[in-house]
Protein backbone atom coordinates (compact mmCIF):
# COMPACT_ATOMS: atom_id res chain seq x y z
CA UNK A 1 0.00 0.00 0.00
CA UNK A 2 2.42 2.40 1.26
CA UNK A 3 4.14 2.54 -2.26
CA UNK A 4 0.85 3.94 -4.11
CA UNK A 5 1.17 7.10 -1.52
CA UNK A 6 4.61 8.06 -1.85
CA UNK A 7 3.77 10.98 -3.84
CA UNK A 8 1.51 12.96 -1.28
CA UNK A 9 2.12 12.71 2.57
CA UNK A 10 -0.69 10.65 3.87
CA UNK A 11 -3.39 11.83 5.73
CA UNK A 12 -6.64 8.64 7.31
CA UNK A 13 -9.63 9.71 9.47
CA UNK A 14 -12.03 7.76 11.74
CA UNK A 15 -15.70 9.54 11.27
CA UNK A 16 -17.96 7.73 13.96
CA UNK A 17 -21.40 8.61 14.21
CA UNK A 18 -22.31 9.77 17.55
CA UNK A 19 -25.24 7.11 17.52
CA UNK A 20 -23.75 5.33 20.52
CA UNK A 21 -20.53 4.01 22.45
CA UNK A 22 -18.04 2.54 20.46
CA UNK A 23 -18.73 -1.41 19.37
CA UNK A 24 -16.32 -3.59 17.62
CA UNK A 25 -17.40 -3.22 14.77
CA UNK A 26 -16.80 0.50 14.45
CA UNK A 27 -13.50 -0.51 16.67
CA UNK A 28 -12.18 -2.85 13.35
CA UNK A 29 -12.52 0.58 11.51
CA UNK A 30 -10.77 2.85 13.39
CA UNK A 31 -8.02 0.32 13.88
CA UNK A 32 -7.65 -0.58 9.99
CA UNK A 33 -7.39 3.14 9.61
CA UNK A 34 -5.03 4.19 12.14
CA UNK A 35 -2.40 1.15 11.24
CA UNK A 36 -2.88 2.52 7.53
CA UNK A 37 -2.25 5.93 8.37
CA UNK A 38 0.54 5.55 10.54
CA UNK A 39 2.43 2.56 7.92
CA UNK A 40 2.78 5.41 5.82
CA UNK A 41 4.40 7.95 8.42
CA UNK A 42 0.83 10.30 8.07
CA UNK A 43 -1.57 11.83 9.75
CA UNK A 44 -4.69 10.44 11.49
CA UNK A 45 -7.56 12.76 12.11
CA UNK A 46 -10.90 12.14 13.95
CA UNK A 47 -14.18 13.53 12.51
CA UNK A 48 -17.42 13.28 14.59
CA UNK A 49 -20.35 12.73 11.95
CA UNK A 50 -23.12 14.21 14.01
CA UNK A 51 -25.21 16.00 11.12
CA UNK A 52 -27.99 13.72 11.50
CA UNK A 53 -29.39 15.65 14.83
CA UNK A 54 -32.21 13.00 15.86
CA UNK A 55 -29.53 10.34 15.66
CA UNK A 56 -27.16 12.16 17.70
CA UNK A 57 -26.72 10.53 21.22
CA UNK A 58 -25.82 13.36 24.13
CA UNK A 59 -22.57 12.32 25.42
CA UNK A 60 -21.44 9.33 22.57
CA UNK A 61 -18.54 11.63 21.19
CA UNK A 62 -16.87 11.57 24.68
CA UNK A 63 -17.27 8.90 25.06
CA UNK A 64 -16.14 7.47 21.59
CA UNK A 65 -12.94 9.83 22.25
CA UNK A 66 -12.43 8.26 25.77
CA UNK A 67 -12.59 4.78 23.92
CA UNK A 68 -10.81 5.73 21.54
CA UNK A 69 -7.78 6.54 23.69
CA UNK A 70 -7.78 3.47 25.86
CA UNK A 71 -7.47 1.90 22.81
CA UNK A 72 -3.95 3.84 22.31
CA UNK A 73 -5.58 5.54 19.30
CA UNK A 74 -4.22 8.62 19.44
CA UNK A 75 -5.69 11.40 17.02
CA UNK A 76 -3.73 14.41 15.57
CA UNK A 77 -4.58 17.27 15.80
CA UNK A 78 -8.96 19.22 16.95
CA UNK A 79 -11.22 16.77 16.68
CA UNK A 80 -14.04 17.97 13.67
CA UNK A 81 -17.60 18.16 14.38
CA UNK A 82 -19.34 18.41 11.40
CA UNK A 83 -22.62 20.28 13.35
CA UNK A 84 -20.00 23.25 13.54
CA UNK A 85 -19.67 23.10 9.85
CA UNK A 86 -22.97 24.41 8.13
CA UNK A 87 -21.25 27.75 6.36
CA UNK A 88 -18.96 25.06 4.42
CA UNK A 89 -21.26 23.16 3.29
CA UNK A 90 -23.42 25.86 2.15
CA UNK A 91 -20.45 27.16 -0.18
CA UNK A 92 -19.87 23.88 -1.36
CA UNK A 93 -23.50 23.99 -2.84
CA UNK A 94 -23.18 27.23 -4.13
CA UNK A 95 -19.92 26.12 -6.32
CA UNK A 96 -22.36 23.40 -7.33
CA UNK A 97 -24.74 25.47 -7.91
CA UNK A 98 -22.88 27.90 -10.12
CA UNK A 99 -21.75 25.07 -12.17
CA UNK A 100 -25.12 24.38 -12.54
CA UNK A 101 -24.69 20.84 -11.34
CA UNK A 102 -27.71 20.93 -8.79
CA UNK A 103 -31.21 21.66 -8.89
CA UNK A 104 -34.60 21.94 -6.49
CA UNK A 105 -36.57 18.88 -6.35
CA UNK A 106 -40.07 19.13 -5.32
CA UNK A 107 -40.60 15.34 -5.13
CA UNK A 108 -41.49 13.67 -1.98
CA UNK A 109 -40.02 10.66 -0.64
CA UNK A 110 -43.74 8.89 -2.06
CA UNK A 111 -43.43 10.51 -5.29
CA UNK A 112 -40.12 9.31 -5.37
CA UNK A 113 -40.94 5.87 -5.19
CA UNK A 114 -43.92 5.54 -7.17
CA UNK A 115 -42.64 6.97 -10.32
CA UNK A 116 -39.22 5.13 -9.81
CA UNK A 117 -37.98 3.35 -13.01
CA UNK A 118 -36.82 0.62 -11.18
CA UNK A 119 -35.22 -0.52 -8.10
CA UNK A 120 -31.26 1.23 -7.46
CA UNK A 121 -28.65 -0.78 -5.26
CA UNK A 122 -30.29 1.77 -2.55
CA UNK A 123 -33.99 2.25 -2.97
CA UNK A 124 -35.73 3.32 -6.03
CA UNK A 125 -33.54 5.21 -9.11
CA UNK A 126 -34.58 9.35 -9.05
CA UNK A 127 -36.59 9.45 -12.27
CA UNK A 128 -35.61 12.86 -13.28
CA UNK A 129 -38.86 14.17 -12.63
CA UNK A 130 -37.53 18.02 -11.60
CA UNK A 131 -33.94 17.71 -13.51
CA UNK A 132 -35.23 20.42 -15.62
CA UNK A 133 -37.14 22.88 -13.53
CA UNK A 134 -40.39 22.54 -11.16
CA UNK A 135 -43.59 21.66 -12.37
CA UNK A 136 -46.41 24.73 -12.26
CA UNK A 137 -46.79 25.65 -8.64
CA UNK A 138 -44.75 23.07 -6.88
CA UNK A 139 -42.64 23.69 -4.02
CA UNK A 140 -38.91 23.05 -3.91
CA UNK A 141 -38.03 20.31 -0.97
CA UNK A 142 -34.68 18.84 -1.24
CA UNK A 143 -31.55 19.83 -3.48
CA UNK A 144 -30.43 17.24 -6.04
CA UNK A 145 -27.40 16.65 -8.19
CA UNK A 146 -27.26 15.50 -11.34
CA UNK A 147 -25.39 12.31 -11.96
CA UNK A 148 -23.85 11.51 -16.07
CA UNK A 149 -24.55 8.51 -17.54
CA UNK A 150 -20.91 7.25 -17.84
CA UNK A 151 -19.23 5.08 -15.09
CA UNK A 152 -17.45 6.70 -12.16
CA UNK A 153 -14.34 4.14 -11.94
CA UNK A 154 -12.14 3.87 -8.99
CA UNK A 155 -9.97 1.63 -7.11
CA UNK A 156 -10.32 -0.01 -3.67
CA UNK A 157 -7.32 -1.17 -1.22
CA UNK A 158 -9.11 -4.25 -0.79
CA UNK A 159 -11.60 -4.93 -3.45
CA UNK A 160 -9.40 -3.54 -6.21
CA UNK A 161 -11.62 -1.83 -9.32
CA UNK A 162 -14.69 -0.78 -8.72
CA UNK A 163 -17.38 1.23 -11.16
CA UNK A 164 -20.52 2.37 -11.01
CA UNK A 165 -22.99 4.25 -13.33
CA UNK A 166 -24.69 6.69 -11.06
CA UNK A 167 -27.33 7.37 -13.51
CA UNK A 168 -28.60 3.71 -13.23
CA UNK A 169 -27.85 2.91 -9.79
CA UNK A 170 -28.92 5.89 -8.18
CA UNK A 171 -30.43 8.64 -10.57
CA UNK A 172 -29.42 12.52 -9.44
CA UNK A 173 -28.65 11.91 -5.59
CA UNK A 174 -30.46 14.28 -2.51
CA UNK A 175 -26.99 17.25 -1.57
CA UNK A 176 -29.82 18.83 1.02
CA UNK A 177 -32.86 17.22 2.34
CA UNK A 178 -35.82 18.24 2.13
CA UNK A 179 -35.73 19.13 6.61
CA UNK A 180 -33.41 21.48 5.90
CA UNK A 181 -30.61 18.58 6.93
CA UNK A 182 -27.16 18.24 4.39
CA UNK A 183 -26.82 14.95 3.09
CA UNK A 184 -23.99 12.70 4.15
CA UNK A 185 -22.81 12.59 0.57
CA UNK A 186 -22.22 16.24 0.76
CA UNK A 187 -20.49 16.63 4.27
CA UNK A 188 -17.86 14.09 3.81
CA UNK A 189 -16.69 14.80 0.67
CA UNK A 190 -16.20 18.24 1.70
CA UNK A 191 -14.46 17.26 5.16
CA UNK A 192 -12.10 14.84 3.48
CA UNK A 193 -11.06 17.66 1.14
CA UNK A 194 -10.72 20.89 3.63
CA UNK A 195 -9.32 18.11 5.70
CA UNK A 196 -6.68 17.03 2.93
CA UNK A 197 -7.77 13.73 3.76
CA UNK A 198 -5.66 11.42 1.45
CA UNK A 199 -7.03 8.14 2.57
CA UNK A 200 -10.54 6.90 3.73
CA UNK A 201 -10.83 3.57 5.59
CA UNK A 202 -13.96 2.64 6.75
CA UNK A 203 -16.75 0.20 6.49
CA UNK A 204 -17.80 -2.06 3.30
CA UNK A 205 -21.74 -0.28 4.31
CA UNK A 206 -20.40 2.74 2.58
CA UNK A 207 -18.81 1.06 -0.63
CA UNK A 208 -21.84 1.25 -2.51
CA UNK A 209 -21.52 5.07 -1.52
CA UNK A 210 -18.11 5.94 -2.84
CA UNK A 211 -19.37 6.52 -6.86
CA UNK A 212 -21.08 8.88 -5.46
CA UNK A 213 -18.52 10.66 -3.45
CA UNK A 214 -15.91 9.93 -6.25
CA UNK A 215 -17.96 12.38 -8.41
CA UNK A 216 -18.83 14.95 -6.25
CA UNK A 217 -14.73 15.62 -5.31
CA UNK A 218 -14.96 16.11 -9.49
CA UNK A 219 -17.84 18.15 -9.33
CA UNK A 220 -15.74 20.28 -6.94
CA UNK A 221 -12.44 20.28 -7.91
CA UNK A 222 -10.82 18.41 -5.22
CA UNK A 223 -8.56 15.63 -5.37
CA UNK A 224 -9.62 12.22 -4.68
CA UNK A 225 -8.63 10.25 -1.87
CA UNK A 226 -7.54 6.78 -1.73
CA UNK A 227 -10.46 4.29 -0.34
CA UNK A 228 -9.81 1.15 1.57
CA UNK A 229 -13.31 -0.85 2.36
CA UNK A 230 -12.99 -3.18 5.43
CA UNK A 231 -15.55 -6.00 5.86
CA UNK A 232 -18.37 -5.53 8.59
CA UNK A 233 -18.39 -7.55 11.55
CA UNK A 234 -21.57 -9.46 12.14
CA UNK A 235 -22.68 -11.49 15.38
CA UNK A 236 -22.85 -15.22 15.59
CA UNK A 237 -26.65 -14.74 14.67
CA UNK A 238 -25.89 -12.66 11.37
CA UNK A 239 -26.72 -9.06 12.62
CA UNK A 240 -24.36 -5.93 12.06
CA UNK A 241 -22.74 -5.23 15.26
CA UNK A 242 -24.68 -2.53 16.70
CA UNK A 243 -25.01 -0.56 20.07
CA UNK A 244 -27.42 -3.59 21.79
CA UNK A 245 -24.30 -6.02 21.60
CA UNK A 246 -22.48 -3.38 24.14
CA UNK A 247 -20.68 -1.04 23.79
CA UNK A 248 -16.50 -0.55 24.69
CA UNK A 249 -16.35 2.41 27.04
CA UNK A 250 -13.33 2.72 28.72
CA UNK A 251 -11.78 -0.94 28.45
CA UNK A 252 -9.59 -2.26 31.08
CA UNK A 253 -6.13 -2.23 29.94
CA UNK A 254 -5.68 -6.28 29.87
CA UNK A 255 -9.08 -6.40 27.96
CA UNK A 256 -8.67 -4.24 25.48
CA UNK A 257 -5.11 -5.56 24.57
CA UNK A 258 -7.13 -8.37 24.20
CA UNK A 259 -9.90 -6.91 22.20
CA UNK A 260 -7.30 -5.20 19.51
CA UNK A 261 -5.75 -8.83 18.67
CA UNK A 262 -9.49 -9.64 18.57
CA UNK A 263 -9.49 -6.88 15.79
CA UNK A 264 -6.44 -8.08 14.08
CA UNK A 265 -7.89 -11.56 13.92
CA UNK A 266 -11.08 -10.65 12.26
CA UNK A 267 -9.10 -8.56 9.70
CA UNK A 268 -6.84 -11.58 8.42
CA UNK A 269 -3.92 -10.55 10.49
CA UNK A 270 -2.76 -13.01 12.46
CA UNK A 271 -0.95 -11.32 14.93
CA UNK A 272 1.52 -13.53 16.49
CA UNK A 273 0.80 -15.98 19.44
CA UNK A 274 3.33 -13.93 21.75
CA UNK A 275 1.65 -10.65 21.08
CA UNK A 276 -1.72 -12.24 23.08
CA UNK A 277 0.44 -11.00 26.24
CA UNK A 278 0.99 -7.80 25.39
CA UNK A 279 0.43 -4.56 26.20
CA UNK A 280 -1.89 -2.11 23.95
CA UNK A 281 0.67 -0.31 22.67
CA UNK A 282 2.75 -3.23 21.56
CA UNK A 283 -0.31 -4.68 20.06
CA UNK A 284 -0.84 -1.47 18.01
CA UNK A 285 3.09 -1.04 17.20
CA UNK A 286 2.74 -4.20 15.53
CA UNK A 287 -0.57 -3.77 13.62
CA UNK A 288 1.26 -0.62 12.55
CA UNK A 289 3.92 -2.33 11.19
CA UNK A 290 2.25 -5.20 9.75
CA UNK A 291 -0.70 -4.16 8.89
CA UNK A 292 -1.55 -5.30 5.19
CA UNK A 293 -4.74 -5.41 2.68
CA UNK A 294 -4.11 -7.91 1.18
CA UNK A 295 -4.68 -10.10 4.05
CA UNK A 296 -8.33 -8.22 4.89
CA UNK A 297 -10.50 -10.96 3.63
CA UNK A 298 -12.56 -9.63 0.91
CA UNK A 299 -15.86 -10.09 2.23
CA UNK A 300 -18.91 -7.77 2.77
CA UNK A 301 -18.62 -9.00 6.51
CA UNK A 302 -17.44 -11.53 8.79
CA UNK A 303 -18.84 -13.09 11.57
CA UNK A 304 -16.96 -11.65 15.14
CA UNK A 305 -17.56 -13.91 18.53
CA UNK A 306 -18.81 -11.44 20.88
CA UNK A 307 -17.73 -11.85 24.79
CA UNK A 308 -20.51 -12.64 26.98
N1 LIG B 1 -20.07 8.28 9.97
C1 LIG B 1 -20.05 7.05 9.23
C2 LIG B 1 -20.33 5.89 10.16
O1 LIG B 1 -20.19 6.03 11.37
C3 LIG B 1 -18.74 6.82 8.52
C4 LIG B 1 -18.56 7.73 7.36
C5 LIG B 1 -17.28 7.55 6.58
O2 LIG B 1 -16.33 6.96 7.10
O3 LIG B 1 -17.22 8.04 5.46
O4 LIG B 1 -20.68 4.83 9.67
Amino acid sequence: MTDKFASRAVVGRFAPSPTGPLHIGSLVTAVGSYCLARQAGGRWLLRIEDLDRPRVVPGADAVILSTLDGFGLHWDGEVLYQSRRSARYEEALETLRRRGLVFDCACSRKEVLASAPHAGEEGPVYPGTCRHGLAEGRRPRALRVRVPEEMVCFSDGVFGPVQQCLASAVGDFVLRRADGLFAYQLAVVVDDADSGVTQVVRGTDLLGSTARQVYLHSCLGTSVPQYVHLPLALSAAGEKISKRHGGLACPAPSQAAATLCRVFDFLGQQPAAELRDGTVEEILAWGVANFSCERVPRQASVFVDLPG
